[in-house]
């Protein structure tokens, strides 16, 4: 049987540890779905995260918007239908990639709010790097989607952003980290959390269902499946 998919265009690289993990699940997404020898029509622009994260150090989020559009363009001419952004962290850009492209993109924290509202929850933890737990175009996009929104405090926060990209950012999984996320989420479950938002794409790498108390959203399992959603959606 042929079955046609749309083309989705993938920002990635950011990092490559994660942008792997939406290679596979997209493409067992796909597997699932048309079965055989099926796979997912994809074009990734895996990107050099090095300068990208000296960017982000320095604020230098206007030159970080150009870089995230000039890539959006390329995957655009390139012939893809729909694009997507492989990071919590820089869909900080998601206004400067829609500024230049007509493309529908599929956003992170979007899906992730659809998926929490499934279970039916309101009351969420959410974890990732400094930006986006505490700046407005993560965090004030959950709660004006009317989820509440729990971060952890100042030290713990630090030190979640550490990991993230002293470790897992460059593949390295350690009990100790593991270990130190699982007491964040027990404490924010303690404070009321229902569910926690693994709202990094690297740390599904670490923390799974199993190692939680409450349901976790892992945000690279979430935007992968809305990416398979994409691609089988030919007819709309
Ligand atoms: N991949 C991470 C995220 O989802 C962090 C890397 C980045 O700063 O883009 O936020």
């Amino acid at each position: 049987m042929m079955s046609k998919q749309n083309t989705l265009g993938i920002i990635g690289g950011m990092s490559w540890e994660s942008t792997e993990s939406y290679y596979r699940l997209i493409n067992e997404g796909i597997k699932n779905e048309l079965g055989g020898l099926h796979s997912a029509d994809l074009l990734i622009h895996s990107v050099d995260f090095g300068p990208i994260n000296e960017r982000q150090e320095q604020g230098e989020w206007s030159e970080l918007g150009q870089m995230m559009a000039s890539s959006a363009k390329r995957l655009e001419a390139a012939g893809v239908q729909g694009l997507m952004i492989a990071s919590n962290t820089m869909h900080k850009l998601f206004n400067a990639v829609q500024a230049v492209s007509d493309l529908p993109i599929i956003h992170i924290a979007d899906a992730t709010t659809q998926a929490i509202k499934t279970q039916k929850l309101t009351t969420i933890a959410l974890l990732g790097t400094q930006f986006t737990m505490t700046q407005d175009f993560y965090k004030q996009r959950l709660i004006d989607a009317g989820l509440e929104v729990f971060i952890p405090k100042d030290e713990a926060r630090t030190e979640v952003h550490r990991i993230i990209k002293s470790e897992l950012c460059v593949g390295q999984f350690k009990d100790s980290s593991r270990q130190y996320y699982q007491q964040i989420i027990n404490d924010l479950a303690e404070q009321g959390c229902e569910g926690v938002i693994l709202g990094c794409t690297e740390i599904g790498l670490l923390i799974q269902q199993a190692d939680s108390p409450i349901p976790v959203f892992d945000t690279t399992a979430i935007h992968a499946a809305a990416a398979v959603d994409f691609l089988l959606a030919t007819n709309q």
